[in-house]
């Protein structure tokens, strides 16, 4: 039996599990996928285990993303956003950042052009996953954050890119094709990053937050006739990326879109 999982602190409640054995059952792979919770003091003796044991791959996932770099050999994307959310154990242990194309193949996904300008609202992990991942696809990017200085360290990694506050949502947003809502808002509360006189019908807005699936940013971009798009799609295609870089097979999609948005 194959075994693949998740390390993070906590991932008692994570829906991956559901999502990637579904897609073992669908496809016949004789495969397990287990959480784990190490202490950040034994990440790297809970990786070399890993290792010794034979296990496939692990995502990874708060607070070890970045913690995990010393101990794998990050892949240039993963070196850039400066996080790894896929450890491959086939040979040494090689790092991936599966959320950048968790980000494109959303968009892909439903149908939309990643060319012309991108928003991301956000400069934290998932801002950073998003930012590159939309400039690598030859997207403007902007970057508008809470902490403009952090916006502005983002920036100066992702080429083109420029930093803003959110104060300027309104006038960056009057061109965009598409907007990241990769903050936490509208998490916790009925909240949203982005005032809705700034959002138009020609916007394709993903939200990165998938608990709740529907927040009060794609409410308002589906009053204004935009394209929404949930946070369960962009992890539902991290997640994707990742079973098909451990597997080398095809990922069945539909399959694990069930099987995700049942346990979420
Ligand atoms: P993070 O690294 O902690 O970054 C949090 C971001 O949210 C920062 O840009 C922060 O701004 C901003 N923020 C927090 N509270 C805010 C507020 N009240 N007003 C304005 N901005 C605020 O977190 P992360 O890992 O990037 O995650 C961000 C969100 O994306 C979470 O909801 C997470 O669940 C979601 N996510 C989803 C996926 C997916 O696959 N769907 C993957 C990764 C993350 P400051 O810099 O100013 O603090």
């Amino acid at each position: 039996m194959q075994v693949y999982g998740l390390i993070g602190d906590p991932v008692g409640h994570s829906v991956s599990p559901p999502m990637h054995e579904a897609a073992y059952e669908q496809l016949d792979i004789d495969a397990r996928y287990v959480t784990f919770e190490p202490s950040e003091q034994s990440l790297g003796m809970a990786l070399d285990g890993a290792s010794a044991l034979g296990i496939r791959g692990l995502n990874v996932t708060i607070p070890f993303k970045e913690s995990v770099l010393p101990f794998v050999d990050a892949d240039p994307l993963a070196e850039r956003i400066g996080a790894v959310n896929t450890i491959d154990f086939s040979g040494e242990p090689t790092g991936h950042n599966t959320d950048a194309a968790g980000v494109t193949r959303a968009f892909d996904h439903h149908g939309v052009s990643l060319s012309g300008t991108a928003v991301i609202v956000g400069a934290g992990g998932a801002g950073r996953a998003a930012a590159f991942a939309l400039a690598d696809e030859g997207m403007t990017v902007h970057i508008a954050n809470r902490t403009v200085s952090r916006a502005g360290s983002l920036a100066e990694d992702v080429p083109s890119a420029t930093a803003h506050g959110l104060d300027d949502l309104d006038s960056l947003l009057s061109d965009a094709d598409v907007l990241v809502n990769a903050t936490s808002v509208g998490m916790e509360s009925d909240e949203t990053p982005v005032p809705k006189s700034a959002l138009h019908s020609d916007l394709a807005v993903l939200d990165a937050v998938y608990k709740p699936l529907e927040t009060r940013l794609l409410r308002d971009a589906d009053a204004v006739g935009a394209t929404t798009i949930d946070g369960a799609w962009m992890l539902l295609f991290q997640g994707v990326e990742a079973f098909e870089l451990w597997t080398g097979r095809e990922a069945p999609v539909e399959t694990m879109n069930s099987a995700l948005r049942a346990a979420l």
